[in-house]
C-alpha cells in the first residue's frame, strides 16, 4: 500500500531549471518544446533576460530522463553553461507551453553570433519547388542573423530589425508546427512577408526587372558590387576579371593590401586550395570566417592571383555564409573578390542610406534590401598555426560570444562580491574593446584603426550596443597609457568613473593567459610593432615576467632610431637604413651598404642620416615588428608599405612554402648576436647578412636564418627568465606571431625543452585581442586593492 502511495506523490512531480549560457536565439526553446512533449511532459519555458527558465511536471523517471538529454543533446548553436535545479509544487497542467519572454534581471544569457546558412535551409534556396526557392532571406532556428540584428533580450521577433515583417500565413504555420525545423524562428521570413531586395545604379535610381538577373549581368560585365550583407556592405566583383578588381582598387584607393575572395561554395575550395583539416573545419563553420589558404598552382590560371593578394603566397577565402551571397554565383563566377564595403580607412558601411551616399563613387550597382541592421560586424579572419585554427580578426561569427575568465580564487569562491561591470577601452589600432560584467567576458567585434571621427563614432555605438544588451554601465574603465591614443585621451578628460591604466605588452601578455584560463605567473615573449612603455619610449620586443597584477621586463632588444617616426613605419627602407647605421663600422660603409640596398633613394641617405646621428628628432624603438620591417627593406622584398606590416609580413611569406614543406627545423644555423645586461645587441646579425646578401647567397636561406636568429634569442631570453624566477610557463602574443613559421620554430624549441608554451587561438595576438588582456589586468588589480584574501 505504501509502495502504491508514494508512486501517486512522485507521479506529481515537479522541477524548475534554471539555464544559462547561449540560450536565446538557437533554437533552444523549440528543443526544449519538443523533448518535454516526448516524454510526456507538461509545464513551459520563458525566456527572461538573465536565462531561460523552465518548469516540468511529470514522472519523476522521465523527468530526469528530460534533464539528461537536455544536457547530452544540445547542439551548436546552443550552449548550456550552468542549470539549476529547484523542487517546486505540482500544478496540474494539461500541456507544455512556450510562454511569452519575461524582462527581468541582469542579462547573463547573450545572444548568439551570426549564424552561416545550415545546410537545411542551403537545400531549400536551391529547390525550385520550395516556396523559399532563390529567397535571399531564408533562415531557421539553426541558422540566420542574431547579433546583427537584435536590438534588446529578451531574443524575440519584437526586439529585433525582422519586427516590421509581420508573418503570412505559411510562415506563421510552420513558426507554429513543432516538427518543422522553423519551429519559432525569430526570423523566420519568406517572398510573401519578409525583407526585399532593390537594386540601384550609382545614380541612386532603382533597376528594373529582375535583381538576381541584373546582378549576375553586373559581375559579367565586370561591374562592381556594393551588396548589403549580414554585418555590413560588401563590395564585390568577379574574382577572374583583372579589369573588374583593378577598377576596385583604383576607386577604393587601395594599391597593394591583400584582397579576400568567396568561393561558389566549399568543394571550389578544395579543387583550388591546399585545405588541411583544420582549415576544412573552420571554412566550414558556423562562423564562417576568411581563412588564409595557399591556391595550388592551376588556379593562376583562372584567377590573376597577383592583382588578388600581391606579392603574397596565400589568400583569404571564405564561403557564402548568407543565401544572398550564395545566390550571387553562377556556372561561370565560382570565384568572386569580397572587400568591405567603406570608402578607404573608414569603417564598414552597414545602413542603406550611408551605403547610397558614399559607396556609389566605387560601386556600379549597390544591392540593398530593407532588413535593418542594427550593428556592423565584419568578416573575421584566420590562419592554422601551430596545428590550431588562430583568429587574427574576431568578429562575425565568434561575437558576441561571451568568454569565462581566470578569477582571482578567493573572489571566485566568494558570491556576495558586488562585482564591478568594466570596460577596457583596447588599443587604437586594430581596435576592439572587452566588458567584463558579472565575472564573464565579452570581446567586441573588430572596430578598426582609430584614425578618424567617423571611426570614434562607430566604436561608441558598438560600446552602447554591448551595455544595452548587458543592460550595465562600466563602474572602471582600462586604458592604454599612450600618450597619441585618441581613446586614451578622451577618457581621460571627461570619464566619470575610476580609471586604471596597464601597458600595451602588459595587456597582450594578459590576454593569452586569460585565452589560456592561466593564473599563475608567466614568462611572456611579446612581440609586435609598436606599443608604449613604461619609460616613455616604444616597445615591441620583450621578454616580461609576471601576472595580471604586475610585470618585470626581464630582457630586450637594444632599441634603434625609427628616422622620423610613423614616417618610417610607412616606408622601411628608412628603418632599414637605421639598422644598418647601427651595424656599421663606419660611416663609410654605412653609405657604401645604403647605396647597396636602396639605390633608389640614394639622394635620401644624408638626411636619414642626420636623423640617424641626432641632428634632427626621431624616437628610439625596440619593436620585433619594425625590425623586421628594416630587414625586408633591406632584402628589397618591400621597400614602402601601403597597409600595416605590409613588409614584415611580405618577409614572413619568404618562409611559407618552406611552413609547409620542412619537418624538424634547426635553429643553430643562425646569425650572431650578443646579449650585454638585459638587451639583445643585433650589429652582428645585421653585418652577416649584409656579407651574404652582397655575396648573393639566396633569399629563403637569409630569411631563413634571420628567423632562426629571433627564434634563438627569444629561446635565450625565456632560459634567463626562468633561472631568475622559476616560471615554466610561457605565452606568445602580439601581433608578430602571425608569423607561422617564427611561431612554429619557437615553439617546437622551448617545448622541447620542457617549457608549456601557449599561442593565441581564439582571441587576435595583434591589437585586436588586447582589450581581453586590458581588462583582466583591470579586473584583477581591483580586486586586489578591494578584496583581500580570505574576506567575506
Ligand atoms: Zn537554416
Ligand atoms: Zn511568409
Amino acid at each position: 500500500m505504501g509502495r502504491v502511495a508514494d508512486e501517486e506523490s512522485l507521479s506529481k512531480q515537479r522541477v524548475r531549471l534554471k539555464v544559462q549560457g547561449v540560450v536565446q536565439g538557437v533554437g533552444f526553446r523549440p528543443f526544449v518544446y519538443r523533448l518535454a512533449v516526448k516524454y510526456g511532459l507538461t509545464g513551459f519555458i520563458q525566456n527572461c533576460s538573465s536565462q531561460v527558465i523552465i518548469e516540468v511536471e511529470g514522472d519523476p523517471n522521465l523527468m530526469s530522463s528530460f534533464t539528461d538529454k537536455l544536457m547530452m543533446e544540445a547542439r551548436f548553436p546552443i550552449r548550456i553553461d550552468s542549470i539549476s535545479h529547484e523542487k517546486v509544487d505540482p500544478k496540474g497542467n494539461e500541456e507544455f507551453v512556450i510562454s511569452m519572454s519575461r524582462e527581468e534581471g541582469p542579462p547573463a544569457s547573450m545572444i548568439p553570433p551570426d549564424i552561416s546558412t545550415c545546410p537545411h535551409c542551403m537545400e531549400e534556396l536551391r529547390t525550385s519547388k520550395s516556396r523559399y526557392y532563390n529567397y535571399p532571406f531564408i533562415s531557421c532556428t539553426h541558422c540566420g542573423p542574431r547579433f546583427s540584428v537584435v536590438l534588446q533580450i529578451p531574443y524575440d521577433r519584437s526586439s529585433t530589425s525582422m519586427a516590421s515583417f509581420s508573418l503570412c500565413v505559411s510562415c506563421q504555420k510552420e513558426y507554429e508546427n513543432m516538427q518543422d525545423h522553423r519551429f519559432h524562428a525569430q526570423t523566420i521570413a519568406c517572398p510573401v512577408c519578409g525583407p526585399q531586395v532593390t537594386l540601384l545604379n550609382h545614380d541612386g535610381d532603382t533597376l528594373s526587372g529582375d535583381w538576381l538577373k541584373n546582378s549576375h549581368q553586373a559581375l559579367q560585365k565586370d561591374q562592381i558590387l556594393a551588396v548589403k550583407g549580414v554585418g555590413g556592405f560588401h563590395l564585390l566583383c568577379n574574382a577572374a576579371s583583372r579589369q573588374a578588381i583593378s577598377s576596385l582598387r583604383i576607386r577604393k584607393k587601395r594599391a597593394h593590401k591583400p584582397l579576400a575572395i568567396m568561393a561558389k561554395d566549399f568543394e571550389s575550395v578544395q579543387s583550388q586550395f591546399y585545405v588541411s583539416e583544420v582549415e576544412a573545419e573552420a571554412i566550414k563553420s558556423p562562423s564562417a570566417p576568411i581563412v588564409l589558404l595557399a591556391p595550388k598552382p592551376e588556379l593562376s590560371r583562372l584567377l590573376p592571383l597577383e592583382s588578388i593578394a600581391p606579392g603574397l603566397h596565400r589568400i583569404g577565402v571564405m564561403i557564402p555564409y548568407t543565401p544572398l551571397h550564395y545566390l550571387l554565383f553562377t556556372d561561370e563566377i565560382h570565384y568572386l573578390v569580397v572587400t568591405s564595403g567603406n570608402t578607404s580607412g573608414m569603417p564598414t558601411i552597414y545602413r542603406n542610406e550611408e551605403a547610397i551616399h558614399q559607396l556609389r563613387s566605387i560601386a556600379d550597382v549597390l544591392l540593398l534590401h530593407d532588413r535593418d541592421i542594427v550593428m556592423g560586424c565584419d568578416d573575421s579572419v584566420g590562419q592554422e598555426s601551430v596545428g590550431v585554427f588562430q583568429l587574427m580578426r574576431r568578429s562575425r561569427g565568434y561575437v558576441p560570444d561571451s568568454m569565462t575568465i581566470p578569477l582571482p580564487s578567493h573572489l571566485q569562491e566568494n558570491r556576495d562580491i558586488d562585482w564591478p561591470t568594466l570596460l577596457a577601452l583596447g588599443s587604437d589600432m586594430k581596435n576592439s574593446f572587452c566588458y567584463i560584467h558579472q565575472g564573464i567576458a565579452y570581446l567586441s567585434q573588430h572596430i578598426g584603426d582609430l584614425n578618424t571621427l567617423e571611426d570614434r563614432t562607430y566604436q561608441q555605438s558598438a560600446q552602447d550596443h554591448i551595455q544595452n544588451l548587458l543592460e550595465a554601465t562600466p563602474a572602471l574603465i582600462v586604458y592604454d597609457p599612450h600618450p597619441n591614443y585618441i581613446s586614451s585621451q578622451n577618457v581621460q578628460k571627461t570619464s566619470q568613473v575610476p580609471l586604471i591604466k596597464v601597458y600595451h605588452h602588459h595587456a597582450h601578455m594578459a590576454s593569452c593567459m586569460a585565452e589560456h584560463h592561466i593564473k599563475t605567473a608567466v614568462i611572456g615573449c611579446i612581440l609586435d610593432g609598436t606599443g608604449y612603455g613604461e619609460d616613455d619610449t616604444l616597445w615591441g620586443f620583450e621578454i616580461l615576467t609576471g601576472d595580471y597584477v604586475s610585470y618585470q621586463r626581464i630582457q630586450y632588444l637594444n632599441p634603434f632610431v625609427l628616422p622620423g617616426g610613423e614616417a618610417a613605419i610607412r616606408s622601411p627602407w628608412m628603418t632599414g637604413m637605421s639598422l644598418l647605421f647601427d651595424a656599421a663600422e663606419s660611416e663609410d660603409q654605412f653609405r657604401e651598404w645604403s647605396q647597396y640596398c636602396f639605390p633608389t633613394h640614394r639622394s635620401h641617405i644624408c638626411l636619414v642620416l642626420s636623423q640617424l646621428q641626432g641632428n634632427l628628432p626621431s624616437p628610439r624603438i625596440s619593436s620585433a615588428g619594425r625590425l623586421l620591417d628594416g630587414i625586408s627593406a633591406i632584402l628589397n622584398i618591400c621597400l614602402e608599405s601601403t597597409y600595416e606590416g605590409e613588409a614584415a609580413i611580405q618577409l614572413s611569406e619568404v618562409m611559407e612554402e618552406e611552413n609547409l614543406r620542412s619537418q624538424s627545423i634547426d635553429i643553430s644555423n643562425r646569425y650572431p648576436y650578443i646579449i650585454e645586461q638585459n638587451k639583445w645587441i643585433i650589429d652582428g646579425m645585421i653585418k652577416e647578412l649584409m656579407q651574404d646578401y652582397a655575396e648573393k647567397v639566396s633569399l629563403v636561406e637569409i630569411v631563413r636564418k634571420v628567423h632562426h636568429t629571433l627564434a634563438s634569442m627569444i629561446v635565450e631570453g625565456v632560459h634567463r627568465a626562468k633561472n631568475q624566477t622559476g616560471i615554466r610557463t610561457v605565452v606568445l602574443s602580439g601581433g608578430v606571431w602571425n608569423n607561422r613559421y617564427l611561431t612554429r620554430v619557437t615553439k617546437q624549441y622551448l617545448t622541447q625543452q620542457g617549457y608549456d608554451v601557449y599561442t593565441h587561438h581564439k582571441v587576435p595576438a595583434g591589437d585586436g585581442g588586447i582589450a581581453l588582456g586590458q581588462a583582466l589586468c583591470g579586473l584583477w588589480r581591483w580586486a586586489d586593492e578591494h578584496v583581500s584574501i580570505g574576506s567575506k
